[in-house]
């Protein structure tokens, strides 16, 4: 019933779906596989590829075996049978041209399905160049290519519109120290990083990463990019470095800067902890040990205000009163940490939409006057000069609620994609890699399959 006359196996046919040959025959290959005999189905294959008139003077046939798509799990070796024609045209110098058609164009050893699915498994599917080879049985350097051709297909040219977006650095691989003979002083070699450009409110992954660490190379890819998609930007994340501030600047002139409040947080529990390092060495001459009251406090210090219970809050509270002058001191500077944190509390989020202006201010001012009375402790004052220098940016977070967390979040995806290849020769591929692993999941969200 399969079988026409012409010797057509229409259900072979379809279940290769490799368009433009059709199926005469399947074997079992000895080893496992299939052995698929297919002819050219496609009439415009017929066509001269110089003159593009369809030829009639049949020259002869011989065999190409264009590797393909495992077939039920089976691997499929395919045995086309194309014919070569004679070019009569009198104008057209070809002479004679063999078959070709889209699924596998011309000079090619490979299908396009094939090429499709390799360069998807490590585009889309999150495989490395390694395993997909592996899975559909190519070399290193086809599904690199194949990947490479996938990439250049999906990823858009130009970043997609965003009023926001983020930088930050990452590490690209480990920093590499060496030794100096002469002065036996450990050096650092190569420490390389990825400088990456992230939509921060909608998403979409990264837009681009640039190498090195300097205001140039952040200010020369936004540059780079359209006039209209740079108009668009409106806020730019960033933590607490002056480098990329003064880019955003430059390139960006209209666009406002936000400070990541999860930098600034941070940098309070810095603070926080070298007050307390610096007072312990004060009194004990060493660090804190079991048994200090110190050290009974430590933990407490670094949470957060609304984690610790009532309990043990007080247990810091009596703890700190206890030990003295120093301990007061370490409570000041734990209550600045939090009045910071109260301030940073009041930006606009999904459940507290409008930005309370008066609030803002009296906390900024709350916190300010807490450390002008403690402006005997230098940490807390460095703090607060470290918040007044990069207000603007700060209060930008608190009305918008804009912040950093999409870089964040990027960088494990670029960490996980560079451990499971086992790190990265080539900086420009792994600029990809990145890129395709950053923007998978927004991708698939905007083509389900
Ligand atoms: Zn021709």
């Amino acid at each position: 019933m399969d079988i026409d006359d012409t010797g057509i196996n229409e259900a072979a046919t379809r279940l290769l779906g490799l368009e433009g040959v059709s199926v005469i025959k399947v074997k079992d290959d000895g080893s496992g596989g299939s052995a698929v005999y297919v002819v050219t189905a496609e009439d415009s294959a017929r066509a001269c590829p110089s003159c593009g008139v369809f030829a009639t003077r049949l020259k002869d046939y011989r065999t190409t075996r264009p590797r393909h798509l495992p077939c039920g799990g089976r691997p499929v070796s395919i045995q086309w049978r194309k014919a070569r024609w004679h070019c009569t045209e009198p104008a057209c110098g070809r002479g004679s041209f063999t078959e070709a058609i889209r699924a596998v164009p011309a000079g090619m050893r490979t299908t396009a399905a094939l090429r499709q699915a390799a360069g998807a498994a490590v585009c889309d599917g999150s495989r490395t160049v390694v395993q997909a080879g592996r899975d559909l049985h190519l070399s290193w350097p086809i599904v690199q290519r194949c990947f490479e051709d996938h990439a250049a297909k999906v990823l858009p040219e130009t970043p997609p519109a965003t009023s926001a977006i983020g930088i930050d650095e990452t590490r690209r691989g480990k920093p590499v120290w060496k030794q100096n003979p002469d002065t036996e002083k450990w050096e650092l070699v190569a420490d390389a990083w990825h400088i990456g450009f992230v939509d921060a409110i909608g998403g979409r992954g990264l837009f681009g990463q640039v190498e090195g660490r300097n205001s140039a190379s952040v200010a020369d890819w936004l540059s780079a990019q359209p006039a209209a998609w740079r108009e668009q930007v409106r806020h730019v994340a960033i933590d607490l470095c002056s480098t990329f501030r003064a880019a955003v600047h430059r390139a960006l002139p209209h666009a406002a800067v936000v400070v990541d409040c999860f930098h600034i947080v941070q940098l309070a529990q810095r603070h926080l902890a070298d007050l307390r390092r610096r007072l312990t060495w004060k009194q004990h001459g060493r660090r804190a040990r079991k048994g200090d009251g110190i050290y009974t406090v430590r933990k407490l210090l670094r949470r957060n205000k609304e984690n610790p219970t009532e309990e043990q809050l007080s247990l810091l509270k009596a703890e700190l009163e206890y030990m003295g002058t120093y301990g007061r001191q370490i409570y000041a500077a734990w209550q600045a940490k939090e009045l910071l944190r109260g301030l940073l509390h009041l930006a606009v989020s999904r459940t507290h939409v409008t930005p309370d202006r008066s609030a803002i201010s009296a906390a900024r001012h709350r916190f300010l006057a807490h450390v002008a009375d403690h402006a005997h402790l230098p940490e807390i004052v460095t703090l607060a000069e470290t918040v007044e220098q990069w207000w603007d940016g700060i209060e930008t977070y608190l009305v918008t609620g804009i912040t950093n967390a999409a870089s964040e979040g990027n960088n494990r995806l670029i960490k996980l994609e560079a451990r499971n290849a086992f790190g990265f020769r080539n900086r420009e591929n792994q600029r990809l890699r990145s890129r395709c692993a950053t923007t998978r999941r927004s991708r698939r969200e905007a083509h389900p399959h």
